[in-house]
Formats: C-alpha cells, sequence, structure tokens
C-alpha cells in the first residue's frame, strides 16, 4: 500500500528512539526524504547507521537538537530547509512520560511537564512553519496519549499536559486551516519503546522477562486486544495522519490503544 509520500520532506523529532524511529523507517520505506532530530548524539548516529544500510543516504538527515531549545529547533529547520529544501510533514514525536502522583510532584516538575508538553509542539511548529506553508500538502502530527482523554492518579502531571496538548492541537488545526495545514494527533495506550525499555530494566520481579513483563502488564491494565501495542503500529497511524491519504481530515484524532479506551 502507498501512503503517496514519494519525494515529500518528513521532519521526524526524537527519531532515533521507539515510535520515532519506526516513523522515520516507515516514510523512507515510502520513498519520503527525511530528516530527525534527538538530543543524544550517540543514539541519534546508530539510528542513522541502523537506516542508511537499508536507504539510500541522501534521502537521510540526522541533527542534534532539544526541542525544548527554541536556537535549536530554528538550527535544525534551517539545516533541513539548506538540505531538502521543502518541508511537508512535521512530527512531533519527541518527548516521554513522567510516572508520579500528586503528591510525589514538585511544582518543578509540574512545570517541566508542562513546558515539555508544550513546547516540545510550540518550537518546531514555529520553526517549520514558513516551510509547511509553501507545501500543498502540509500536515502536522502530534504524538499524545491516551492519559488527555483518560488521566492516570499514578501520571497526574503527564495526564494534566497531555489534556492541554489536546486541546492545543484542535486550536492549531483552526488556525492553520486556512493555510492548508492540516494539524492531528495519535492517542497512545501503552507501545513497546525505548521508555518500556527503561522501565523494565528497573522492575521488581526480576524473573520476568522482557516478553513475560509486558504481558503481565497487560493483563494487569486490563487491554482488551491483550498486548502492549508495537511502535511500527503507531508509526503507521502517524504517517496515514502525515500523509495525503487523510487530505479531509484535520483536528482529528488516531486511537492506537489496542481497544484501552473505554469512551464513545
Ligand atoms: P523513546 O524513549 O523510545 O523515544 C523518545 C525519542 O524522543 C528519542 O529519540 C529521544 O531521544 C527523543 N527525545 C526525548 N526528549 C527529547 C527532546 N527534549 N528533544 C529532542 N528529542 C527528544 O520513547 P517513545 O517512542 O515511547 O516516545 C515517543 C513519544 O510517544 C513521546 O512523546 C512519548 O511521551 C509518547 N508516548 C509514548 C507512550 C508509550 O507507551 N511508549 C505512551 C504515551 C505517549 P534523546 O533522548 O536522545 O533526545
Amino acid at each position: 500500500m502507498s501512503f503517496l509520500v514519494e519525494d515529500k520532506v518528513a521532519v521526524v523529532t526524537g527519531g532515533s528512539s521507539g515510535i520515532g524511529l519506526e516513523t522515520v523507517k516507515l516514510l523512507l520505506q515510502q520513498g519520503a526524504k527525511v530528516a530527525w532530530c534527538g538530543r543524544d548524539e550517540t543514539r541519534l548516529q546508530a539510528s542513522w547507521q541502523k537506516l542508511a544500510s537499508q536507504f539510500a543516504p541522501e534521502d537521510m538527515m540526522v541533527h542534534g537538537c532539544d526541542v525544548l531549545n527554541k536556537e535549536s529547533v530554528q538550527g535544525f529547520a534551517d539545516s533541513v530547509m539548506a538540505r531538502f529544501g521543502q518541508v511537508d510533514m512535521l512530527i512531533n514525536n519527541a518527548g516521554q512520560g513522567k510516572v508520579s502522583t500528586f503528591a510525589e510532584t514538585t511544582d518543578q516538575e509540574w512545570m517541566d511537564e508542562v513546558q515539555l508538553k508544550y513546547f516540545s509542539v510550540i518550537h518546531p511548529v514555529k520553526a517549520f512553519l514558513d516551510a509547511l506553508k509553501q507545501s500543498q500538502h502540509a500536515a502536522i502530527v502530534n504524538v499524545n496519549s491516551l492519559l488527555a482523554l483518560k488521566p492516570e492518579a499514578h501520571m497526574i502531571a503527564t495526564s494534566a499536559a497531555r489534556a492541554a496538548l489536546l486541546n492545543l492541537t484542535k486550536s492549531l488545526a483552526q488556525n492553520f486551516a486556512q493555510e492548508g495545514i492540516r494539524v492531528n494527533s495519535i492517542l497512545i495506550g501503552m507501545v513497546e519503546s525505548g521508555q518500556w525499555r527503561r522501565r523494565f530494566e528497573q522492575r521488581s520481579d526480576l524473573s520476568l522477562d522482557w516478553d513475560a513483563w509486558v504481558a503481565k502488564i497487560a493483563a494487569e491494565r486490563g487491554i482488551p486486544l491483550g498486548r502492549l501495542g508495537k511502535p511500527e503500529e503507531a508509526a503507521r497511524a502517524l504517517v496515514f495522519l502525515a500523509s495525503p491519504l487523510s487530505s479531509y481530515t484535520t483536528g482529528s484524532t488516531v486511537d492506537v490503544s489496542g481497544g484501552f479506551s473505554k469512551h464513545i
């Protein structure tokens, strides 16, 4: 199946691991040119090496960048334009969740979480906006979480900040509709990724291997499809929303939670 993104240029923030990396890979498979960023240079270069053996290096670009640093994001945007001369798709994926209850969360942690969820989108949107305005198929897709609609007490700050991001995504969709830029998001449940690998390393029951550990989480949480999602499953939804296949969809969400969402 073709996503109709051949020769289009995509930017993926946080493309060096997990969902972002699978999104970069799928876009390259589909013939797009892709620029991606991350903070850790070693991980970024490793992602480049991994993909350079499968895809044309001239279609790929990596750039060290913290999405919370406005100047750094602008530098990334300038480099992408210098290299590819256009941007059609911006996928705001960089970030992570924070596990903490109300009692545990300090004021600074609240501020950090709000800053991450807002500015990991605001800085890239501002930096790539002029380029997106020039595209005939411009799309922004934000990686969001089901927590936006279904808050969890053990991730209270992330849940609240995710709800704000959902609201912001809707506003951006309204704001840019007349300029032909679509803005959508995916709402993820639990997807196997670097974040979950790190939590696995800190698990209390060391007798469980990875498969047993994720199966236990899926069973305990009651995920109807009986397992965690794979990063490539989130990537397919992201690329659909970024692609011309979803040309009449803006301000919308795609649920990638294995049926975990109970609301209508
Ligand atoms: P990973 O940890 O595997 O990947 C996160 C990526 O984002 C890495 O490439 C990381 O690279 C990059 N990143 C993190 N912070 C920044 C930053 N400030 N600037 C630039 N790059 C950054 O996790 P996931 O694939 O799971 O995460 C992708 C997105 O999905 C995140 O926004 C996460 O919150 C969201 N999500 C994931 C869920 C899940 O179950 N997996 C559930 C709900 C939401 P580096 O650290 O080198 O910067």
